[in-house]
């Protein structure tokens, strides 16, 4: 009995479907790096002064069916309302054939950012019709592909319009006072650190003061519509820029904000078929003026050629990112929201322009009758111009219709005597009338007979001179999917022409490409978690309450902290947000003077560009040869920072890949000085169960929950960056002015539009630590050094390792040197990126921390079968380099220099030394599951040079 139970339960494990080599294929692997167990192996390579030598104490492994069930009883007490709410959140229905095919695909949401653009030729073309639908519908000339929220968005816009304004020294930004209030309060925290002074007040009042650029809402945050040119001339005349802050589906009826001569348009793009998800993931949109081009924050799209003179898309600019500009960049923005902005482009793509314009028609209607109804029976309505959202005054009775609304679960914005309603997509003619029973008690009105009269007197709320009168979205992308059929096979066709994680492992070092269960994706689309509004009433989110509740409870044993903030929508947000949190103690303390933050060489580009925009002062800490911390120029230069000291950031296992032995030395040399410690979390992955940053020394840190906690990419976001800390900073979390968190301070600023970032996501973390358990998750990182040990081994034959630690050991993943072989042999390692791609594999992380290397990280979700695959090709290919270098092929012409190798290369005229075979089927495995780069090498010289970051023409395809 007993027997057969166990052998059940085991079988019911999910760690062993999560772990990709099993307990015999781990002995194999064990004892070809010579290690006796994982323990063994974990604890020669963890410094013994920081092992935690404690189970963390976590709930038991869960089968995924019992965590399922749990979960959804939590899910179950969250009341999924219907919210007229607005305030930049709307109800949206997210069409079927796009919720199963990309929100719920692996195919979309297991891919990487499109660094490797050969082989993500898919969702670059979904990433571009994103940027031209928000080029039509705002008027603007140049977009990018997404941001991480619309208030984040904002506070780019405000530091772009600092650094573009050149004629003016003025350092006031004045900020619409009928703009969303999370986005004031986003807004206030990030002018603090920019020396910038916000002014927030009525536009009328926008003349008295002298700004460098100013934030207009139209439609304002009350539904009003005011006409903004006025503004954006005034602004213009004192060489001030204007930002509009909009709607896109407002667009779709109003004249954009590009016909005004704005300079910045934001926004959020989550009603394009987005679910609220009780704050997020959703994507912000940003566009500008062509000749601000460089000073754009967040990745942008642009069209290029391919080594054939084939148009091909990849990321454009990218020397303004923090990956090369580092404290100089335009932004700290790395991880944004790629999925999401496919889902709205798609959601545009699957309307076309026609069917927006319906919808959009259909909730100004609904809107118009709603308003006119209330109006017939004396209820003043504020604003008489409006596209979905009206705002009443209801001075008598405010109290009767709260009660109304609440026993209906009905959310209206309520601001004292004013209530807000906004009207969406999914709202009905039945629905109005319930609006009218709880906003007037008894009534005789009619929504068909108020229906008719708005329309014989023609009656419009929209300002004549504010009617769209432009065309958009006129491409044919836009213009061709609308049958279910059809748009399922667009979106086939796209899926095919990316590598994601369903086809072969992605082994990109600092990024963690491990398992995304599907167990741990289902919740995710649960009506229960998506369709509520961040700014519901309490009562109805008990769910996602206690989820916080235990997911941050979590996250607490697994760090060490006493505190988590799950505000920040990404990793450098929650660089950001501890940063924030560093400055504020030491202001607290009256450290004011402390503004400068020491960063070693190694670190990730993020690092030095969140804390420029805190406003500290950088100064790069040398690495040994090692790869260690130079403590002695660790020392000299804490020394030489004395008062000024503010903090270090630290990355943990060091991103060269070893567990250096001096950290504790290094975090209590930076407290002796009165600093603090700032740990970069985004190699977690190696410390679970083995190691805590708390004890380890560190004062905050980040989760990347999309690397360690089994988030998946979705192509380049969605991502969330909790931030952990000690007890001293807990008082200087993220606060949020409209929703209330547990613990937190209410007045410190937000650093998010939503309080818990992208809620909807941390369903996939709770649920990938409840399935592993305390166990499984210290096994999880055990095996992802295992893995990483033994790539490493296989591979230091052919290609050099860079870092190990003394015993000859790296942590969870591995730099490749290349250098070597470039320097002998002319070929590069861009060559062997490309060339990985004909053996289906995506590239490494390459030369990132260091160049002309490759960073490899198999994680532990790797079977050996798949590493063995991916060595043998590493191998094949550095047999491809010595035949160059043996000189049987030339180095014009080689597979490696001409990959990767398309279809289309096959039935050209073969002129090249190597075959065909050679080319394409390198390896007898490829054959049998080949994946075909869609087009040949690209272009990104050619393509910045001839900067086109639109749709191109179809014709521009044709030969
Ligand atoms: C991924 C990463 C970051 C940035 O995280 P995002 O979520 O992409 O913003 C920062 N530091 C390191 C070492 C990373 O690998």
């Amino acid at each position: 009995m007993t027997s057969s139970l166990t052998e059940y339960e085991n079988r019911d494990a999910f760690i062993g479907r999560h772990i990709g080599p099993n307990r015999s294929e781990q002995k194999e692997l064990l004892s070809a790096i010579h290690a006796s167990s994982l323990d063994e192996l974990s604890q020669n390579i963890v410094p013994a002064d920081i092992q935690l030598n404690t189970p963390l104490t976590l709930e038991n492994a869960t089968p995924e069916t019992e965590a399922l069930a749990y979960l959804n009883a939590i899910a179950e007490q969250n009341i999924v309302g219907k919210s007229y709410i607005g305030m930049g959140y709307y109800d949206t229905e997210v069409p079927g054939v796009i919720q199963r095919n990309v929100l719920e695909n692996p195919g979309w949401y297991t891919a990487y950012t499109p660094y490797q653009p050969e082989i993500a030729q898919g969702r670059l073309e979904a990433l571009m019709n994103f940027q031209q639908m928000v080029l039509d519908l705002t008027a603007m000339e140049i977009a990018n592909a997404s941001l991480l929220d619309e208030a984040t968005a904002a506070a780019e816009a405000m530091a772009m319009a600092k650094r573009c304004v050149r004629k003016n020294k003025s350092n006031l930004f004045f900020v619409d006072d009928n703009t969303h209030p999370q986005t004031i309060d986003v807004l206030r925290t990030r002018a603090e650190y920019f020396d910038i002074e916000l002014v927030v007040g009525e536009l009328t009042e926008l003349s008295k003061h002298d700004v460098f650029a100013a934030l207009i809402q139209y439609p304002g945050s009350n539904g009003r519509i005011l006409n903004p040119e006025p503004f954006i001339d005034a602004l213009h005349e004192h060489n001030a820029l204007a930002i509009v802050a909009t709607d896109l589906m407002a667009l779709c009826m109003l004249k954009p904000p590009g016909e005004m001569k704005a300079d910045i348009v934001f926004g959020s793009s989550q009603r394009f078929g987005i679910p609220m998800g009780f704050g997020g993931p959703h994507a912000a949109f940003f566009a500008t003026r062509e000749s601000y081009k460089r000073a754009i924050p967040g990745r942008i799209i642009g069209v290029s050629k391919d080594s054939a003179g084939k148009p091909a898309y990849r990321m454009a600019l990218q020397t303004r990112e923090q990956h090369i500009r580092r404290e100089k960049a335009t932004s700290n923005i790395c991880t944004s929201q790629v999925l999401l902005a496919n889902m709205a482009g798609f959601y545009a793509v699957y309307h076309g322009p026609k069917g927006l314009t319906k919808i959009a028609k259909r909730i100004h209607r609904l809107a118009g009758i709603l308003a006119e109804g209330l109006e017939a029976k004396g209820v003043y309505v504020v604003n008489s111009h409006f596209f979905d959202t009206i705002t009443i005054n209801s001075l008598h009775n405010a109290e009767v219709i709260q009660e109304r609304a609440r026993a209906q679960n009905v959310n209206f914005r309520i601001n004292g005597s004013h209530i807000g309603i906004s009207i969406n997509e999914t709202t009905t003619r039945f629905d109005i009338e319930e609006l009218f029973d709880i906003l007037l008690g008894e009534h005789d009105l009619n929504t068909e007979s108020i229906d008719e009269y708005v329309t014989e007197q023609s009656t419009t709320f929209i300002p004549e001179n504010l009617e769209r009168s432009t065309a958009f979205m006129t491409h044919p992308v836009f213009n061709s999917h609308h049958s279910e059929t059809g748009m399922l096979r667009y979106l086939k066709k796209l899926e095919n022409r990316d590598l994601a994680l369903n086809h072969s492992m992605i082994a990109l070092g600092s990024c963690t490409m491990k398992l995304n269960a599907t167990a741990q994706m289902l919740p995710v689309t649960w009506e229960k978690f998506s369709r509520i509004h961040p700014f519901s009433p309490k009562s109805q989110t008990r769910g996602y309450r206690n989820l916080i509740d235990e997911l941050q409870t979590m996250l607490k044993t697994i760090t060490g902290f006493e505190a988590i903030s799950l505000q920040p929508n990404s990793g450098a947000q929650g660089e950001y947000a501890g940063l924030l949190a560093i400055r504020k103690y030491q202001q607290a303390m009256g450290d004011t003077q402390r503004d400068i933050c020491l960063i070693p060489q190694s670190a990730h580009g993020t690092n030095p560009a969140s804390a420029q925009m805190m406003g500290l002062q950088v100064v790069v800490v040398k690495t040994n040869a090692q790869g260690n911390i130079d403590i002695e120029d660790l020392a000299t230069k804490a020394e030489a920072a004395g008062e000024r000291l503010s903090c270090m950031m630290i990355t943990y296992p060091s991103t060269y890949g070893v567990y250096e032995r001096g950290i504790k030395e290094v975090c209590a040399l930076i407290h002796e000085h009165g600093g603090q410690v700032y740990m970069d979390g985004a190699n977690l992955n190696a410390q679970v169960g083995l190691t805590r940053p708390a004890d380890i020394g560190a004062d905050v840190a980040h989760m990347n929950l999309h690397k360690t906690f089994a988030i998946p990419h979705g192509g380049g976001g969605p991502g969330m960056g909790p931030i952990g800390c000690a007890a001293h900073l807990q008082a200087y979390l993220p606060g949020h002015s409209i929703t209330e968190i547990k613990g937190g301070n209410r007045a410190m600023g937000a650093v998010s539009a939503a309080a818990f970032g992208s809620a909807s996501i941390l369903a996939i973390s709770w649920m990938y630590i409840r399935l592993l358990g305390a166990n499984g998750l210290k096994e999880a990182s055990q095996v992802a050094i295992l893995n990483a040990n033994y790539v490493a081994q296989k591979l230091a034959p052919c290609f050099p390792i860079l870092y190990t630690d003394e015993n000859g050991r790296v942590a969870h993943e591995c730099i490749i040197d290349l250098r070597p072989l470039k320097a002998a042999t002319g070929i590069t390692e861009v060559d062997i990126a490309k060339r990985l791609m004909d053996y289906g594999f995506h590239a490494p992380t390459m030369s990132f921390p260091v160049p002309g290397t490759f960073m490899i990280e198999p994680t532990e979700s790797e079977s050996k079968e798949e590493l063995d695959r991916f060595v043998e090709a590493m191998t094949s290919i550095y047999h491809e380099v010595k035949n160059v270098q043996n000189g049987i092929w030339s180095l014009e012409d080689n597979p490696l220099v001409n990959a990767p190798h398309s279809q289309a290369d096959l039935i050209k005229d073969w002129p090249h030394s190597y075959n065909r075979e050679q080319a394409v089927y390198p390896l007898p495995w490829v054959a049998e599951n080949k994946f075909w780069p869609f087009v040949n090498r690209i272009d990104d010289a050619w393509g910045d040079r001839n900067l086109f970051c639109s749709c191109p023409e179809t014709s521009s395809y044709e030969e």
